[in-house]
């Protein structure tokens, strides 16, 4: 025993000296007190939301260990939410619609996408359906990373309101209590699962799945199982997918590669992923198609072009982001089964804050609060633009939307 110690801290100091483990120890301990330093000439040890963890790891490289250190001050959250009940008073309206589906995208940035013009044919099977589309043409991911705004566009929290009360009073609480069977089913990692404020509305779900392995298209046979359970009128169904994030090259099978020798391989894999998910929505218009149903998918967020080691990159704009971080794809696609009259197509052209997809979604479900009037559908006949469209970082500095920069690097070329 006493011999088997002396080999562990022997072996244990060995490693502790190999040169890589060494360099990676020393800049993750220099960058605790430079970065705690800056935050303390910037004021902010006083903030709230400040959390050291979460601040310092980005410094490092190592963005796992800040979602780590993040997900663990939710776990507070997540144990407040759901002791935590909103009771709402609600009457549903007839829609026309039996199946509603979210598809919360990642990382798709909006200009990469054919359907809005990119030069590439990234989005053949959604560009198709442009006939059965409500496209929102500029619409606005209030934060640059997930786990700032997944909570956000599915709860009535805003950046500027981030009440555990807010977080409760979500899409999810209120299909099911308006009579949904509600399913949440999940591409995005463990993480996510235990620990996060995302999880905090997930669990609202009646059925809720994190399906780990292989990519995004694996959702589809569980997805379709769902489809053919036919024990409830009305259900909700919302899938949280991988997407295009970094690295985009793994997000999707080899045998799906379509664009290559452009700019850049990153800019190849990015749009090679675009694509990837195109094909999967396009699998999900056809497995709907003969229902009463109707999909919203967007994405989480966008992200910019920069260049690094003289490369064309995509990453996310973590501090003072540009318009392109934070512009995403939004629509509304509607089943040819669902009677004309039922439908919104078209477009809606102005600038719109995905934050708002709160109102939007339970109005789109026929969903309506007792004496609240829902001011911030686009859908709804009630509906008043905002006048300001605010946004805020990772580092929590809040800007308006229109004062952003655009990106310097313009979108490719064919
Ligand atoms: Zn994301």
């Amino acid at each position: 025993m006493f011999i088997l110690l002396i080999v562990l801290i022997k072996t244990a100091t060995q490693i502790l000296f190999l040169p890589v483990l060494k360099i990676i120890a020393i800049i993750f301990i220099a960058a605790i007190p430079l970065k705690a330093l800056e935050q303390i000439v910037k004021g902010r040890l006083s903030q709230e939301s400040y959390d050291l963890g979460e601040k310092v790891w980005p410094y490092t490289g190592l963005n796992n260990f800040a979602i780590l250190s993040r997900a663990h001050k939710d776990m507070n959250v997540l144990k407040a939410v759901a002791e935590q009940q909103t009771v709402y008073e609600l009457q549903r309206k007839e829609t026309d619609i039996d199946t509603y589906v979210v598809v919360i995208g990642e990382s798709a940035r909006r200009a990469n996408l054919s359907l809005y013009g990119y030069s590439r044919l990234t989005t053949p099977n959604i560009d198709k359906e442009r006939a059965n589309l409500f496209i929102f043409k500029q619409a606005v991911a209030p934060a640059p990373v997930t786990l700032m705004v997944v909570p956000n566009v599915l709860s009535r929290r805003t950046i500027n309101d981030k009440g555990i009360d807010k977080l409760n009073d979500n899409v999810v609480n209120l299909a099911g209590q308006a009579g949904f069977k509600t399913y949440w089913l999940s591409k995005q990692g463990k993480i996510n699962k235990y620990d996060t404020l995302i999880t905090a509305i997930a669990n609202a779900a009646e059925n809720k799945e994190w399906l780990n392995g292989g990519y995004d298209n694996t959702l589809l046979p569980r997805f379709v199982k769902i489809l053919n359970e036919n024990d409830v009128e009305k259900k909700l169904i919302i899938l949280h997918i991988n997407g295009s994030h970094k690295n985009a090259c793994t997000k999707y099978p080899e045998s799906e590669q379509v664009f290559k020798n452009g700019r850049s391989s990153i800019e190849d894999c990015y749009d090679n992923s675009i694509h990837f998910t195109d094909k999967i929505l396009g699998e999900i218009f056809n497995h709907l198609r003969n229902k009463k149903a109707s999909l919203l998918y967007f994405s989480d967020h966008g992200q910019t072009i920069k260049i690094k080691r003289g490369q064309i990159d995509y990453t996310h704009a973590v501090v003072h982001p540009t318009k392109e971080g934070l512009d995403v794809p939004q629509f509304i696609w509607y089943s040819p089964k669902v009677p004309v009259n039922s439908r919104k197509t078209g477009e809606y052209k102005e600038v719109y804050p995905t934050e708002d997809n709160y109102y939007l979604i339970h109005d789109w479900m026929g969903i309506e609060k007792i004496n609240e009037l829902n001011t911030h559908s686009v859908l709804s006949t009630s509906f008043i633009p905002r006048k300001k469209i605010q946004v805020i970082d990772t580092d929590l500095n809040i800007f308006n939307y229109q004062d952003l920069p655009l990106d310097e690097i313009k979108p490719y070329q064919n």
